[in-house]
């Protein structure tokens, strides 16, 4: 009996397997088409200045308008993404329509808005990197103090001499470069600073336990303190609540983002976000609904 029940398991997961092989081969057939046929969107975040609730930039975030799954999220299909080889499309993508709207709210006579760019590590090895920022740049004309690129920090550790002499030429250039999910990547310390880094996100994680563990404020503590010691910028990511905010800001974080200030929302609608208003008073609105 046992034995029968064992391959009746067997054959279930061996089911689930295959059709989770034929998902992922029926979703590579669309990501091909996907980007010829206009199927992504940018969404943005702003983040904000916690001195003045000013928004110092906005980050873009893809997300695929998938005909028969409806939207999906980053992590439904980077992977895929970047195991195929599809990134290097889908990344030239991003970077062009990112900077397009830049330059679009920069000609509105909006106030100048920097735009971020999340760079796989994939793309980061494999592609020129620096040839695709500038071909972008020209062909949009927009200011290269308009565009930043965020890299996380397993990224940033990965072939270091080659990442740090791209990252130094795009440095050169005038873009910000802003290490993403800091804090879980392992990095020594000690040659953090041999990058031309100029803003550490700290990982969403640690903000998100903070208020409850005594050991993620501490480690945020010190980030901020290592941040500001070598005249790094910090932002703190996922910043949900108005005790997160403050806990921030008695520290002396310099920015948050996070869903207290907004979502990742359209270009519509973050483009109401560049006003001189100070946006962290108005964060009784965190009790308004969230659209997406
Ligand atoms: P990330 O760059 O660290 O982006 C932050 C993620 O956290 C976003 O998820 C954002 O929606 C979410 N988030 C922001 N604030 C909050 C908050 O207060 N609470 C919670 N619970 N979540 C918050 P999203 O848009 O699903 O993106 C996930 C990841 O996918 C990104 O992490 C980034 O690594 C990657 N990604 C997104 N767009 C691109 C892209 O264009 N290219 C590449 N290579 N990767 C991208
Ligand atoms: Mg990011
Ligand atoms: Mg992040
Ligand atoms: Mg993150």
């Amino acid at each position: 009996h046992a034995k029968g029940c064992g391959k009746n398991v067997f054959a279930l997961f061996d089911k689930r397997m295959n059709e989770h092989a034929s998902e992922r081969v029926t979703l590579l057939a669309d990501l091909r088409q996907a980007v010829e046929l206009g199927q992504f969107v940018l969404h943005y975040q702003p983040k904000v200045d916690l001195l003045t609730g000013k928004v110092t930039s906005v980050e873009s975030l893809v997300r695929w308008m998938h005909p028969r799954l409806g939207m999906l999220a980053p992590d439904k299909f980077i992977r895929l993404a970047e195991e195929s080889g599809m990134i290097a499309e889908l990344t030239a993508w991003v970077l062009r329509t990112a900077c397009l709207q830049a330059k679009a709210w920069q000609d509105a006579n909006l106030a100048p808005v920097r735009v971020a760019v999340n760079l796989s590590p994939f793309h980061f090895q494999r592609q020129d990197v620096k040839q695709s920022v500038c071909a972008v740049l020209e062909a949009t004309g927009l200011d290269p103090t308009l565009l930043e690129i965020e890299i996380t920090e397993s990224a940033l550790m990965q072939n270091d001499e080659y990442t740090c002499r791209v990252l130094r030429e795009l440095r050169e250039m005038g873009i910000t470069i802003s290490v993403d999910d800091f804090g879980t990547g392992y990095s020594s310390l000690s040659y953090l600073h041999r990058f031309p880094i100029n803003t550490l996100k700290i990982d969403r994680t640690f903000i998100l336990n903070m208020m409850k563990s005594s050991e993620d404020q501490a480690i945020v503590t010190a980030i901020i303190a290592m941040a500001k010691s070598l005249k790094m910028q910090i932002v703190a990511e996922g910043v949900e609540s108005v005790d997160q905010l403050e806990a921030l800001k008695d520290q002396g974080c310099h920015e948050i983002q996070g869903f207290l200030v907004s979502r990742p929302v359209n270009a519509e609608r973050v483009a109401r976000f560049f006003t001189d208003e100070d946006h962290l008073q108005l964060q009784n609105s965190a009790a308004q609904p969230l659209a997406e």
